[in-house]
């Protein structure tokens, strides 16, 4: 599939395409190389939560700079992986890479959760399920420290096959998050089937919170939905503290965005949390 891939891209190149679409065409070549050599990296952005400021977990998002084609942003290569299919063997290297940090976290008295991205594609894949069992398994870490990130719209392209699999993920023990939410087009009614222990608004409702009535009206709504649902809330993309203190006033459970931390490298977090938890105690 993917030799068929590269060859509609080399056929359309040699016709003379843009220089995006060359990019593209080098992104899908490089990246199952950098995969196989391990040359992406996670870097894990702080959840706190909202009334107390503790830190509660992490969410892992994976980083990629080429020798040649600089860095590659997520939004970029993520959508060609899927196209492709790489993106079962980068889902599988981001499960076994986080969840062995997660296990030294654990191991240095860190008490975090760890919460990882899937896609559309993974929620199709017969060996999700027990490639999560198995590593969480073999890290030593029970699963309701691991919380897996489905948005809206992975979820819907098929609902009945990535219900049951949310589900079965759900029975073992791990946490479900429906991520950007309010950016897809599930309906209430569809959102209450979900098997799913937390949303997380999108940052597009969150950006202007604090000047905006009209997303406070938005969030407000969700925020107790979510409640009524029984969910946790996390908001994603908190820039500065006017919009935590929306946040905490409106009774939204977890926080997360630049204003605490942006994503980290392991080891700049790990400074990182020191000195916040220093900042704590102050
Ligand atoms: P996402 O899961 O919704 O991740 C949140 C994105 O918002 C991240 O972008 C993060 O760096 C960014 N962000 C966090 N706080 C703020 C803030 O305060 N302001 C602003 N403007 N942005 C903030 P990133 O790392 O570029 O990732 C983009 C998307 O790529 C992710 O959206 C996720 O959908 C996807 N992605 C990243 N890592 C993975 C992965 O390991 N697997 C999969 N399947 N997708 C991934
Ligand atoms: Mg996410
Ligand atoms: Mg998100
Ligand atoms: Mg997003």
């Amino acid at each position: 599939r993917q030799a068929r891939l590269q060859n509609r891209f080399a056929v359309a190149y040699q016709a003379g395409m843009d220089e995006q679409y060359l990019r593209r065409l080098q992104i899908v070549q490089a990246l199952p190389k950098a995969v196989r050599e391990q040359r992406l990296q996670l870097h894990y952005q702080p959840k706190l939560a909202t009334a107390t400021g503790t830190v509660v977990g992490v969410e892992a998002l994976l980083r990629w700079r080429d020798e040649h084609l600089g860095v590659v942003r997520p939004d970029e290569f993520i959508p060609l992986a899927e196209q492709t299919g790489e993106i079962y063997r980068l889902t599988q290297w981001v499960i076994s890479a986080g969840l062995a940090q997660l296990a030294l976290w654990h191991e240095q008295g860190h008490k975090l959760s760890l919460a990882m991205n899937l896609s559309a594609l993974d929620l199709s894949s017969p060996s999700l399920v027990t490639e999560l069992q198995q590593q969480a398994k073999q890290q030593g870490i029970a699963p309701a420290w691991i919380t897996l990130e489905v948005t809206e719209s992975a979820v819907m392209e098929d609902p009945t096959s990535a219900k049951a699999k949310l589900q079965a993920l759900r029975e073992l023990g791990f946490k479900i998050a429906i991520d950007d939410y309010g950016t897809g087009y599930a309906s209430l009614a569809q959102l209450k089937q979900l098997p799913a222990d937390e949303l997380k608004l999108d940052r597009s409702f969150i950006q202007e919170l604090a000047h905006s009535e009209v997303d406070q009206t938005i969030v407000q709504s969700t925020l107790a939905l979510a409640h009524q649902l029984q969910l946790q809330t996390v908001a994603e993309g908190v820039e500065d503290q006017a919009t935590w203190q929306v946040l905490q006033r409106l009774g939204c459970t977890t926080v997360q965005g630049f204003y605490f931390s942006r994503p980290l490298a392991a080891a700049e977090f790990e400074v990182w949390l020191k000195q916040h938890q220093q900042g704590q105690q102050a």
